[in-house]
C-alpha cells in the first residue's frame, strides 16, 4: 500500500510498505501551527515495525493531496522502531507486570520482550484515570 503526497502541487514524498497494517497520513493542528505527518505500522518477517517519515510544516492555505499509487520510490523514514512480533496467540507465560494477570486474562497486553516490563490495557486505563484525576 503506497501513497504519494503533494503539498500545493509539489511532491513531498511517497509513503508505504509492502505489508502495511495501518498507515496514518494526517494534517495535524496544534498551538504551534499545522503540519502534515506520515507514519505506519508494518509487518516485516516476524516483527512489527513503526515507520515515521516526516512532519512537514503547512501554511493555512496549503492544499494537501494524497494519491494512492502502485508503488514507487518510498521515502526513507526518519525513525524506524521495531515493535515486537505481529499478532500472536495469547500466552499464559506473558503477564502484566502491574496486576500480574496473564495474557489470556486481559484484553490486550503491551509486550516488547521478556527484558522489559509489560502492561495490560486495564492497567493503562487505570494509569490514565490517575493522571486525569491528578491533572
Ligand atoms: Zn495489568
Amino acid at each position: 500500500m503506497y501513497y504519494k503526497v503533494l503539498v500545493d502541487g509539489a511532491e513531498i514524498g511517497t509513503f508505504g510498505h509492502p505489508s502495511v497494517e495501518s498507515i496514518h497520513l494526517s494534517v495535524v493542528g496544534s498551538n504551534d501551527g499545522m503540519y502534515f505527518s506520515a507514519n505506519a505500522v508494518c509487518a516485516e518477517d516476524d516483527k512489527r515495525v513503526f515507520l515515521d517519515w516526516l512532519q512537514c510544516d503547512l501554511k493555512p492555505t496549503d492544499i494537501v493531496e494524497i494519491r494512492r499509487t502502485a508503488e514507487g520510490d518510498v521515502s526513507d523514514p526518519r525513525k524506524r522502531f521495531v515493535m515486537g512480533r505481529p499478532k500472536r496467540e495469547p500466552s499464559l507465560e506473558r503477564m502484566c507486570d502491574f496486576c500480574q494477570l496473564n495474557e489470556t486474562e486481559v484484553s490486550r497486553l503491551v509486550f516488547i520482550d521478556e527484558h522489559r516490563p509489560s502492561i495490560c490495557a486495564g492497567c493503562v486505563e487505570l494509569c490514565n484515570e490517575i493522571l486525569r484525576s491528578s491533572a
